[in-house]
Parts: C-alpha cells; structure tokens; sequence
C-alpha cells in the first residue's frame, strides 16, 4: 500500500467519527461502534506493545500493555493497532503481536506491515489539515512572528519557539514529542537540528 493510499484510508476513517479535539479522545466510540473490545493486559514480556486479536468467536480485541505510562505512547499503540485493524491486516492472520520496537512513533519498523500501521497511527492522530492550521497559527503567534510556514529548529532562538509550542501540540493531539516532531518533518512543516 502507498503512503496516499494509507492516507486517505486514516481520513475516511476520521471523516466518520472525528468530533472536535484531538483523535485520540474518540477512540473508545469507535471501537464500540466496530465492535472492538478494548483490554489493557499485564504481559510478563516486556517487550510486548500491544495487539490486534481475534478470539474464537470471531470478537476482535485490541489490548496493550498495561505498564505503558506515557500517554502519548498508549495512544500512539492504540493507533497503530487501529491501523491493522482499518487496513484489513487481521485478515491475513488471526492475530499481531506488536513489540515495542515494532511500534515506532518515527514511523521505523522492521517490516512494511508494521511501517503501515505506524504510518496510519501518524496521520489518525496528527489530521494534516489540522496540524497545519494549529502549527500555523501557533507561529504567527510567537514571538518571532516572521517565520511563518516552516520551522527549521536549531540551537538558537527558533529552540525557544519550539519549547513555547511543542506541549500544546502534544497535549492537543495526545501524543510524545517525537511523534510530533515525525509528522512535522513528514508534512514538511519543521526540520530539527538540535
Ligand atoms: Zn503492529
């Protein structure tokens, strides 16, 4: 599958559910209306992310590991096994088993079904047309309001504007820094040297 074809299938999804504020405030919707059961699971390997199964009754369930603290890191496993789930993977095998390495919010995986559902977790919780609008518009409120469209990050003033906007992105779209950071580059919006 193409980055645009996995794209527009992340949008089509969104256009059916997305209310106001962030994808990841609506997750719990529509895993009800897809009949997916949400389970958090202790998992003695720790290696262990998350998963997109199938019992035998044919009920899917997505479970992630429960010891995962960091907000944006559980929604960002969510996503991504949203993703097998959106792009038909499960039909290929019964169940994944997403490990943590797999998962990466960088969009590196070790193999093109993992690297899709990363893909498809970025563009679920960062909306390009959202993000654009919310990054545009937090430029042209800092300080240095000349930069406009694109945020090239270094270890100078432009570090300060990124501190100023970073953690209102990340809170708006529920997920980590280098998540963000990824799509950013990824839309074209900023570069990081730092
Ligand atoms: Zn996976």
């Amino acid at each position: 599958m193409t980055n645009n074809q996995i794209e527009q299938k992340a949008n089509e999804v969104l256009a059916a559910y997305l209310k106001k504020g962030g994808s990841h405030k609506i997750f719990a919707e529509i895993m009800q209306d897809e009949g997916i059961k949400y389970r958090e699971v202790l998992s003695e390997n720790q290696n262990f992310a998350g998963a997109l199964t199938k019992g035998n009754s044919g009920q899917v369930y997505v479970m992630v590991n429960k010891s995962i603290e960091n907000a944006g890191r559980k929604n960002f496993t969510i996503a991504h096994e949203l993703g097998h789930y959106f792009l038909g993977h499960q039909l290929k095998t019964n169940y994944f088993f997403c490990l943590d390495s797999q998962i990466s919010e960088e969009s590196i995986a070790t193999n093109d079904i993992e690297h899709e559902a990363n893909y498809f977790a970025s563009c679920f919780l960062m909306p390009e047309d959202k993000v654009r609008k919310a990054f545009f518009s937090m430029l042209k409120n800092s300080r240095k309001a000349k930069i406009k469209d694109f945020l090239h990050v270094k270890n100078d003033y432009t570090f300060s504007i990124w501190c100023g906007i970073r953690g209102d992105l990340m809170k708006r779209y529920g997920v980590s820094e280098a998540a963000l950071r990824y799509r950013l580059k990824q839309l074209g919006l900023a570069r990081f040297n730092f």
